[in-house]
């Protein structure tokens, strides 16, 4: 059985730097799925613009079309904070046996260590890391540590372990953040090309970022 890949974000909104860094690990990790997971209530983000409703809406349409992309609401469904540690416990109780790939961009990973029972989470699932623009892997501290400790450069250990292995990945780097679009928004750009049709077009229907949006 391939490995489940679980993407987390708040996706406020979803945009192309996210879809293709998802597809692109798909394909060269022969992932069995990526897993969208849209967060309910971060507990870093003091507000998120777009409700959660919205940006889980923003995600199903992102995904629509394309095989191995799926969405789970299960963190929007929960009430209070979602901590990673929490989904990946329920998920490995779900799938025992199965190999689970935690995926995060490198600003991400670089943030690691403030998230909730963080050191779990290799317990719990391998992580894979993805190079996002302006940010470099950690050569020293508790994730420099962690590098030397648990990385691979082995996609077959991915598959035959069901945890535990940290691996970094060069993907296409599609210099484009959730800020910026939003920001963008402000400024009266278009979005277009930056998140799909299907997403451009409800930020536009909803005018879900109008206080950003402008008259
Ligand atoms: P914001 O700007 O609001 O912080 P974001 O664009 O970073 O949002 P998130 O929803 O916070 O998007 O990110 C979800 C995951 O996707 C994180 O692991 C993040 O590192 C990764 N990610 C976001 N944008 C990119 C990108 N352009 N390339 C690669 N990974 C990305």
């Amino acid at each position: 059985m391939e490995p489940i890949g679980l993407f987390g974000g708040t996706f406020d909104p979803i945009h192309c730097g996210h879809l293709r860094t998802a597809f692109e690990l798909w394909q060269e990790l022969g992932l069995a799925e990526v897993r969208f997971l849209p967060t309910g209530h971060p507990p870093h983000r003091e507000h998120l613009v777009a409700s959660a409703e919205l940006r889980l809406a923003m995600v199903r349409a992102a995904v629509a079309e394309q095989p191995g992309f799926v969405v789970d609401d299960r963190e929007v469904r929960r009430s209070g904070p979602s901590y990673s540690v929490d989904t990946l416990s329920e998920l490995r109780g779900e799938y025992p046996q199965r190999s689970l790939c935690l995926l995060l961009g490198m600003d991400a990973f670089l943030g690691l260590p403030t998230w909730h029972r963080w050191r779990e989470l290799l317990e719990l699932a391998h992580v894979v890391v993805a190079h996002r623009p302006g940010w470099n892997a950690p050569t020293r501290g508790p994730l420099g540590e962690l590098m030397v400790d648990h990385g691979t450069g082995s996609i077959r250990e991915l598959h035959e372990r069901p945890a535990g292995c940290l691996h970094v990945r060069a993907v296409t780097q599609l210099e484009i953040s959730s800020t910026e679009l939003r920001a963008a928004l402000v400024a009266g750009r278009d979005p277009r090309y930056l998140v799909p049709d299907a997403v451009r077009q409800i930020i536009l229907d909803t005018r879900c970022y109008a206080a950003q949006q402008g008259p």
